[in-house]
């Protein structure tokens, strides 16, 4: 997306340089009109990379001051609903495929996110130091790392969350890796996460409810949803119920290592009951009730 904004942006110089040039030599000619200003360039799909809500906004989020508890903000590399209360999302959706990888660096610039409202919480990352929690992404770093500017917006504080650390980078993140190594061998993958509850045990012991003065709750548990389809066009359409769906739900501690990521499988039912959530809104219901209902027994690796 920024990648085309920014050829856009090139576009939009070269015309702008070459109707000055035709208007010098050429001023009883009518000429090609003004080029938009860069913010009004048209800006292209990247072709393969879909939309992030493709599958349904779970809580029916809406962007509007009124309702800060539920509060959507769509961003080109994913889409939340943002929990005030909470001080973090309630659930971060988003698409991957091979078209959003590339190999720009990992940013590690994690920062607040200035497009929530005034007056709104808004987490910066000083907020988790000595914490004993981790500052875990939901939409992973390595699943946007097109360009620099698909990475940086990755580490905004709104798609990140209180992760004990082994969580973070042991269990949560062989599941993230499995999901990626998936789009090397033909699929692409929509995925849904979030947390819920409150208390987690982080690496400094004891349970932990709340840091940031209490502005960021430290979910109990983790969930993650993902659809996993063969790489092609018209997704929503092609979700059968043979469609493979990976539903997990993690408790935030320290020892959740003690089994691999495949033990927490559970069902999208499940995920719904606990968090209040519509999962897969968009999927056909019939459908959706198939899918939600099973438990995944594919490989983990
Ligand atoms: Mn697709
Ligand atoms: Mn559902």
């Amino acid at each position: 997306m920024v990648a085309i904004l920014s050829h856009g942006a090139r576009v939009g110089a070269l015309l702008f340089s070459a109707s000055v040039l035709l208007g010098a030599c050429r001023k009883e000619d009518p000429i090609a009109p003004d080029p938009l200003p860069d913010t009004e360039q048209p800006v292209l799909p990247i072709p393969g990379r879909d939309d992030n809500m493709a599958l349904g906004n779970p809580s029916a989020a809406i962007t509007s001051v009124l309702t800060p508890e539920n509060y959507l903000m769509v961003k080109p590399q994913y889409a939340l609903a943002y929990q005030n209360s909470r001080g973090t999302a309630r659930w971060v959706s988003w698409h991957l495929s091979t078209s959003w990888k590339g190999s720009a660096e990992r940013c590690d610039c994690f920062s607040g996110d200035d497009a929530l409202p005034f007056g709104f919480f808004q987490a910066v990352t000083q907020d988790y130091t000595n914490t004993g929690f981790n500052r875990g992404h939901l939409c992973p770093s390595d699943d946007r790392d097109g360009s620099d500017a698909d990475n940086e917006v990755t580490f905004l504080m709104t798609n990140v969350m209180p992760q004990a650390p082994i969580l973070n980078q042991v269990t949560w993140g062989n599941l993230e890796d499995y999901a990626r190594s998936l789009i090397y061998d033909g699929y692409e993958v929509y995925t849904v996460a979030g947390g819920y509850g409150a208390g987690g045990t982080g690496s400094n012991g004891g349970t932990t409810t709340t840091i940031a003065f209490g502005n960021i709750t430290v979910p109990s548990r983790y969930w993650k949803v993902l659809v996993i389809l063969e790489e092609g066009e018209d997704d929503i359409n092609r979700i059968s119920s043979n469609t493979r769906v990976i539903a997990v739900d993690m408790p935030n501690t320290q020892t959740v290592n003690a089994s691999p990521w495949g033990a927490y499988r559970t069902t999208v039912d499940a995920i719904e009951d606990s968090t209040g959530l519509d999962l897969l809104s968009l999927v056909p219901a019939a459908i959706q009730s198939a899918l939600e209902s099973a438990v995944d027994d594919g490989p983990t690796q």
